[in-house]
């Protein structure tokens, strides 16, 4: 197959299907010329892959799932993107997230929701959900989402598909659309682990354009042809009560998996993770409250009616979703002063605190395992409560606050609904979590 006859395959496919999932946002409609002036000798040459909107790309519509940006034509590229289209891949189309990022469920997007491949009754989970379906639905075979407090593992588990979140900084955030700078992450979703091997020895690296990135050379395909002595695994008690019989079912049945494997299994406390949540929701806000200052209509997105400054400025940031506004108020509150000190330094020196614990058991075990969500994707409109929607990223918001890479993977279904587990890797050790999940595989 030439890459143009793979473009029009997949391009056929989300033409077919998407209208009843609503994964993409937009549709690279100069995909099939660009496939055929791809070097086919190139390592990803015709690779369609599906880009989460929040990641800018060239030439190509990026709304971050925002009325802010809905005719935002990025004049240039992300790195991580820049990377993927010169070893040959072919960016297909923008998939759908929750505005800016925010959400767990992609329906915060303000343009509509996404459904989830398994049951159209159900959201994908999100932010990154467009992503996930659309790799779930067969739409396209790999696909880059954005990850700040689960976003592209809550999805993937959601969704029945692998899903990495690097180590903080080691995918280059050059041209991610910041929502919690301390936090964001790019990361590959895909339906095996070699596939997310390939986007990560693709797009990791060093990139002089963010100042976080990490000088840690990805060898991804390397480390997964090379044999897996037994590990030591950490099951980690906080995570262990208040699941959903299937996830329940799938931790125990993964155990035995890891016990025939070899594996050292035992109980290990990470004793602050049922607090991250609290951390996160302030931390993140507060973040989010200083990049989101840049929508203001002067200098690019939307802007709207008026010659007078201020009453420009309010009815272009009167754009933003419920959410998004929700965020903001948070933020500026945590960071105000007077509450600064009870808000915003407590949760930073909480974040050390729980990173210091999770370096400690690191001592002790080689991953940790846990679920990736107490349940199942849940029913669309079903978490009308801003606090419940939270509460969903109980089990990802640890390793997003400590910068450790974490994995979900798929572990089995509870009824017709898939359900992810989740390991979690020492510092730099993103490699250990692809291996690990292989031998699963
Ligand atoms: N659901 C979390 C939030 O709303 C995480 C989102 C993300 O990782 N982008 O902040």
């Amino acid at each position: 197959l030439s890459p143009k006859e793979v473009a029009e395959a997949y391009l056929k496919r989300v033409q077919a299907l998407d209208p009843g999932l609503g994964a993409f946002l937009t549709l690279n409609e100069r995909v099939l010329e660009e496939a055929e002036r791809v070097d086919p000798g190139l390592p990803l040459a015709g690779l369609p892959v599906a880009v989460k909107d929040n990641i800018v790309t060239k030439g190509l519509r990026t709304t971050a799932g925002s009325r802010l940006l809905e005719t935002f034509i990025p004049p240039y590229e992300a790195t991580a993107i820049a990377r993927l289209r010169a070893l040959g891949a072919l960016v297909l189309g923008k998939t759908n997230l929750d505005e800016f990022g925010m959400g767990s469920s992609t329906e915060h997007s303000a343009f509509f929701p996404t459904k989830n491949p398994f049951d159209p009754g159900r959201v994908p989970g999100g932010s990154s959900g467009g992503s996930a379906a659309a790799v779930a639905a067969d739409l396209v075979p790999l696909a880059l989402g954005s990850d700040t407090g689960g976003s592209v593992r809550q999805p993937a588990a959601f969704c029945g598909v692998y899903g990495l979140k690097p180590t903080y900084g080691r995918v280059s955030r050059y041209g991610l659309i910041a929502y919690a700078s301390s936090l964001d992450q790019i990361g590959p979703l895909a339906r095996s682990v070699r596939d997310l091997a390939l986007l990560m020895d693709a797009m990791a690296g060093f990139d002089p354009l963010d100042a976080t990135s990490l000088d840690l050379p990805p060898r991804f395909q390397e480390a997964l042809a090379e044999p897996l002595s037994p590990l030591r695994l950490g099951v980690v008690r906080e995570a262990l009560s208040g699941n959903s019989p299937g996830v329940e079912r799938a931790l125990g049945e993964a155990l035995e998996v890891f016990r025939t494997l070899g594996f050292g299994i035992k109980e290990v406390s990470w004793p602050t993770l049922p607090l991250a949540l609290n951390a996160y929701y302030i931390l993140a806000p507060a973040e989010a409250s200083a990049n989101l200052a840049r929508y203001d209509g002067t200098l690019y997105g939307y802007r709207a009616e008026g010659e007078e400054l201020w009453p420009v400025v309010e009815a272009t940031r009167g754009r933003f979703g419920l959410e998004v506004k929700r965020r903001i108020l948070v933020g500026t509150f945590v960071l105000s002063s007077g509450y600064y000190e009870a808000y915003y330094a407590r949760a930073q020196a909480f974040r050390r605190r729980l990173r210091a614990e999770a370096k400690a058991l690191f001592q002790e075990v080689d991953l940790l395992l846990l679920p990736t969500t107490p349940h199942p994707a849940f029913p669309l409109g079903g978490r009308p409560d801003p606090l419940a929607m939270y509460r969903e990223d109980l089990y990802t918001v640890g390793a997003s606050l400590a910068g450790l890479p974490a994995l979900s993977f798929p572990a089995g279904f509870e009824g017709h609904l898939p359900v992810g587990l989740q390991l979690v890797a020492p510092w730099g050790q993103d490699e250990r979590l692809l291996r690990v999940a292989l031998a699963f595989e």
